[in-house]
């Protein structure tokens, strides 16, 4: 244990370091991988879940030429906000540079957290985008859906059983047990021994400004959720 705890703090270190040093090389290849960027799709079902549960990994999208969309498949109208949510989550996805956001707003997939939305809808939805966007890589919520939301499983049952042009690379963002869930950064040394696809958000700032734009969501439990929710700073993606 103490060696592979010593291995994570060195890896710590050297993502920190590395973090100028990719910047630096991103500058000035710049031109040439902006021809290169890979289109990958991340679907959520509620506006606020990209910025709850998948900043690092928008991160490292960002920070690795890969071009982010993001389906998000209602536009949370549980409390009858849905066009105050619409706008809070498009503006969230320039802040994030999310290329292109498209939200769903289907009678059959309205937010809810005791309706199982119907799978071949959301198929139907996915399978086309990726058709239409040439899309490389899709990920969404696993099996557990982070918060156990039904909505979030829906997404996972459809992606996970949908058809998949070849070569279509797909993951899944892992659900941690309570104690990992609520343990911020200091998750990244279980984390690093346990999952390779690790990405890591270090920026608080980051955090904390993404989820104060969804307004009206940013109520108290959802500000110690910055702090202390290990989703702000670190992800780790399945291949389903
Ligand atoms: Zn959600």
């Amino acid at each position: 244990m103490d060696q592979q705890y010593r291995t994570s703090l060195q890896f710590l270190y050297f993502y920190i370091l590395n973090q100028g040093d990719s910047k630096m090389k991103k500058k000035q290849w710049q031109q040439q991988l902006d021809k290169e960027k890979k289109p990958v799709l991340l679907v959520t079902a509620h506006p606020d879940d990209e910025a709850m549960f998948f900043l690092p990994t928008i991160t490292y999208l960002n920070d690795n030429n890969y071009e982010a969309h993001l389906i998000c498949l209602s536009n949370g109208n549980a409390n009858k906000i849905g066009k105050i949510r619409e706008a809070e989550l498009e503006k969230c996805c320039k802040y994030l540079s999310i290329n292109k956001v498209t939200i769903i707003n289907d009678e059959q997939l309205q937010d809810s957290m005791s309706v199982m939305w119907p799978i071949e809808k959301i198929q139907k939805i996915v399978e086309e985008y990726i058709a239409e966007n040439n899309i490389k890589g899709v990920i969404t919520f696993d099996n557990k859906g982070i918060s156990g939301h039904l909505n979030h499983i829906a997404c996972y049952k459809a992606i996970s059983s949908m058809k998949r042009p070849e070569g279509l690379k797909v993951f899944a963002l892992e659900t941690t047990n309570i104690l990992r869930k609520y343990s911020s950064i200091l998750d990244f040394f279980v984390s690093s021994i346990l999952n390779d696809n690790l990405m890591v958000n270090l920026n608080i700032l980051k955090a904390w400004r993404s989820m104060q734009i969804h307004h009206s969501q940013f109520v108290w439990y959802r500000k110690l959720f910055v702090v202390f929710s290990r989703y702000a700073y670190i992800n780790t993606l399945i291949k389903i």
